[in-house]
């Protein structure tokens, strides 16, 4: 790896690889880092190495990347897998890990494609063993073709949550039960975002088709439950939920949950871009142009990370960052950059058709966001509760980096990544704020675990 690279672009999705083919074939120097063995992103895992016959289970829009893979692999951009980065500051200069040694590279743009992680939203018993996320099955699945022998129950709300449970029937999986969590409510507030979804209607066919295909299949879905409860003593042993006015209780070693996904902020945040909390996304993400320009110059973002829009959205935003990042490299003219863009933005904007429609029908109640039940653990390496986090609130510190600083929520292993959102809602709950009205946890390096050793490996690479 060398010290210096015209343009590095973090993160091996979708947007990555495509951002790394079209700025390749300027013959620039470009590197693609990505902390995952294989390349494809959360979408395309394991696209290279996958047997055939779990690619056919996983359906057409997963065996969609190869075409991608097989593109990026004849182009010219240096690649490293198995490369974490740990740190990005607004002078361009990323802080690696790569071959258990860490390393300070520099670049003259980067784009930061570090796509989307799943919303963690606590509730009671999250945190027993065998409750587990959706994408985090799905990701077993598709990297290493494990799924559940004894049966899942499937909760929460989203369109993953759906396309699990087709690629699990497909599997043979025995999914015992879908709990969907999506309010009844949600489907009429979003009528009126239909008539623009319609123009992406392949999606809408999509789900409609997953839908019929699970009830063939004969998989129980019941729709508008609340109050989920994972219960047991040191594992999951059954599921409480609240349907049509009455508690039910289902027996199962397996809970995998799903509430959506957020963009992976850490980077951008490390870096000091700002940042803005989006309504209708229920999250934080990057301000930018749109060009995927940061505030920081040199920073662009592409893909899920700069906002959730999908895989084929991802794409084309990646294509569009690697022409900025041209033009500013001075390689590619204004004039250039804007003819080439013109049919890419436009197949980007019919793909984000479908977007607020989603929103809107998959929206997150924000009693179920700002976790009621206050014995509910939200920050599972500290584990501070709810209550801890009210407490916290009602002594005076209304904000979630306050809230950090007296309980230690967010101080732990992961760094908040699985509670910083859970922390902004209760606060916001709690003092009667909106969300966007309070704070983010403010985001440092290391943004990923990283050891002592790993870190002190930075000097000696220095001095030799
Ligand atoms: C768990 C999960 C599963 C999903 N499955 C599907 C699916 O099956 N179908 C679908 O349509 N959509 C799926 N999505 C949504 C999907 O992620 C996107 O729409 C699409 O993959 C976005 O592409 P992207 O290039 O922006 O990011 P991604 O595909 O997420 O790629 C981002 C890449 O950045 C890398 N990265 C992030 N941070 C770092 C770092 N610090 N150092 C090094 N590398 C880093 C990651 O390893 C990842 O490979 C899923 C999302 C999640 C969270």
């Amino acid at each position: 790896m060398k010290n210096h690279y015209q343009l590095l672009i973090i993160g091996a999705g979708p947007a990555g690889l495509a951002a790394a083919v079209t700025a390749a074939k300027q013959g620039i120097s470009c590197a693609l880092l990505d902390e995952q063995t294989t390349l494809g992103g959360q979408i395309y895992r394991g696209i290279e190495t996958v047997p055939e016959q779990r690619a056919q289970i996983l359906g057409a829009e997963y065996q969609r990347g190869k075409g991608l893979a097989d593109a990026f692999r004849e182009c010219e951009a240096e690649y490293f897998p198995d490369t974490k980065v740990w740190s990005l500051n607004n002078e361009r200069e990323v802080g690696v890990l790569h071959n258990d040694k860490s390393q300070l590279l520099r670049a003259d743009q980067i784009i930061v494609a570090s796509g989307a992680m799943e919303r963690p939203v606590p509730f009671s018993g999250w945190t027993l063993p065998g409750v587990m996320q959706a994408g985090a099955g799905q990701i077993l699945f598709k990297s290493a073709g494990v799924v559940p022998d004894d049966g899942v129950v499937l909760a929460g709300s989203g369109p993953l949550l759906l396309l699990l449970a087709w690629q699990y029937m497909q599997a043979g999986v025995d999914v015992k039960l879908m709990l969907d969590l999506t309010p009844l409510g949600n489907p009429l507030l979003a009528m009126p975002k239909l008539p623009r979804a319609l123009l992406a209607h392949h999606y809408l066919t999509k789900g409609l088709v997953y839908q019929r295909d699970l009830k063939r299949a004969g998989i129980s879905t019941k729709l508008g439950v609340s109050d989920l409860r994972a219960v047991g003593m040191d594992e999951l042993q059954a599921v409480h939920y609240r349907y049509l006015g009455r508690e039910h209780i289902i027996e199962t070693g397996l809970l995998m949950t799903h509430f959506g996904v957020i963009p992976h902020i850490w980077l951008t945040q490390a870096a000091g871009c700002q940042h803005q909390w989006d309504s209708s996304q229920q999250c934080w993400r990057p301000k930018h142009d749109q060009w995927g320009n940061t505030s920081i110059p040199g920073i662009i973002v592409a893909g899920d990370g700069a906002g959730i829009n999908g895989a084929k959205s991802a794409e084309h935003a990646g294509r569009l960052a690697a022409l900025q990042a041209l033009f500013a490299l001075g390689i590619l003219s204004e004039r250039e950059r804007d003819q080439q863009s013109v049919n890419e933005r436009k197949s980007m904007q019919a793909e984000r058709h479908i977007r607020p429609f989603l929103e809107a029908y998959f929206a997150i109640p924000q009693s179920s966001l700002a976790t009621a039940n206050k014995d509910t653990i939200v920050c599972r390496c500290e584990e501070i509760t709810a209550g801890d986090i009210r407490e916290a609130v009602a002594n005076c510190h209304d904000d979630s980096n306050q809230v950090k600083y007296l309980s230690r929520c967010g101080m732990g292993a992961c760094q908040g990544r699985q509670c910083a959102n859970a922390v902004a809602h209760i606060v916001a709950d709690a003092t009667g704020q909106a969300v966007s009205a309070n704070s983010h946890f403010r985001g440092r390096p290391p943004v990923v675990p990283l050891s002592l050793q790993q870190l002190a490996s930075l000097s000696k690479e220095q001095e030799q």
